[in-house]
């Protein structure tokens, strides 16, 4: 079986990984205009699939979130953690408006812990919150899981092109299957108007001293890396493309991170990034599709629009997208 993925950002390599493990006999081939400049390597990568995230319905999208955790988890308990950048943290999330924005029906039966914070922990940093919860969870810092991903994938002889696709329909020829995570390059690629950009800013800063994670109120979160750095956020700006930091955002997500942690006035600032969020508006796209060109057809499978939550939702999309490719390699083989 010949199959291509395209996009190397956290979505394709995850879902690689995750076929070759499947079918080992696969020949996969991998292509990518880039593997560098990914907003996977903008994401804090903390499993935190928030409530709005959806899938074509809510048991599918639950075995998603599901599937994505254990995977994770396995290599977290597995002896290749530290190389993957796959640990486990445990933080807090504070909220002023309401008890709805400290809960979550992904995470709550998910994760070994997740309960309401004490009274005392409601004057923790900042202070003076009204609504709490503490809960474990999964990091995964893209910066060396994706890499550890590509060595794995290298070893197993998959072959990674750098190369822009202006259509799918080029691949046809020799591929059997093409799994498409180009993520919002699915805009262009597939003409997929519903893809729309979430601009999104962080600061990552130096902060070895925080083991905790914080989410507070207007979108404000600190996640402290593998490495002794540290992701503070945020912000979300619809259909924006502006590729630069903001300095006002910049200065307004240092003050509000600051004022959640003290600590943080301290902190050395490494980079102001930006990324943006692959959002789709009706839910990620995991469907297959028939292409032909007239002399011979492929299966295409879709798998792009995770928006904020591709880090951690991308093996069970890829589980379930290769499902989709299994099934419909096999119904074509009958015919
Ligand atoms: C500030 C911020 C914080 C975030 N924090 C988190 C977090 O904590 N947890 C979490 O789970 N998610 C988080 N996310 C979201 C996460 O980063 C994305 O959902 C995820 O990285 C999407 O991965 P992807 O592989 O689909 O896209 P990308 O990483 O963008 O990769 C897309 C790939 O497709 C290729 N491609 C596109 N078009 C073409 C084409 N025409 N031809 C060839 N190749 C093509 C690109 O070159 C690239 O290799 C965050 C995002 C932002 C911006």
């Amino acid at each position: 079986m010949r199959v291509a993925i395209v996009g190397g950002g956290v979505v394709g390599i995850t879902t690689a990984l995750k076929l070759k493990r499947e079918w080992r006999n696969s020949d996969i081939s991998i292509y990518a205009e880039n593997y560098e400049d990914l907003v996977s390597f903008v994401a804090a990568g903390i499993f935190r699939v928030g409530n709005s995230f959806l899938g074509p319905n809510e048991e599918i999208t639950r075995n998603w979130v599901s599937d994505s955790y254990e995977f994770y988890d396995e290599i977290r308990k597995s002896r290749e953690a530290a190389l993957a950048g796959v640990v486990q943290i445990s933080g807090y999330i504070f909220s002023n408006e309401g008890p709805a924005a400290v809960k979550n029906h992904w995470m709550e039966s998910l994760v070994p812990h997740y309960r309401s914070v004490t009274e005392e922990e409601l004057k923790l940093p900042g202070g003076h919150w009204k609504y709490g919860s503490y809960f474990t969870t999964i990091m995964i810092q893209c910066k060396s899981y994706i890499p550890w991903a590509k060595n794995q994938l290298e070893a197993m002889s998959t072959k990674f092109y750098q190369r822009k696709l202006y259509n799918i329909n080029e691949l046809i020829d020799e591929y059997d299957v093409i799994i498409n995570c180009s993520g919002l390059g699915a805009r262009e690629l597939c003409g997929d108007r519903r893809m729309i950009p979430i601009r999104g800013q962080v600061l990552k800063v130096k902060a070895p001293w925080l083991k905790t994670f914080f989410y507070g109120d207007l979108d404000t979160y600190i996640i402290p890396g593998v490495d002794g750095s540290c992701t503070l956020g945020g912000s979300r700006n619809f259909d924006s493309t502006r590729a630069s930091p903001c300095p006002h955002e910049t200065r307004a997500i240092h003050d509000r991170c600051t004022a959640l942690v003290p600590s943080l006035k301290n902190a050395h600032l490494i980079e102001s990034l930006v990324g943006l969020r692959p959002h789709r508006d009706g839910g990620v796209r995991v469907e297959v599709e028939k292409i032909s060109n007239g002399r011979r057809s492929a299966t295409v499978v879709h798998n792009y629009g995770h928006g904020g939550y591709g880090v951690c939702t991308a093996p069970g999309t890829a589980s379930y997208a290769i499902k989709l490719a299994q099934n419909a390699h096999l119904n074509n083989s009958k015919l």
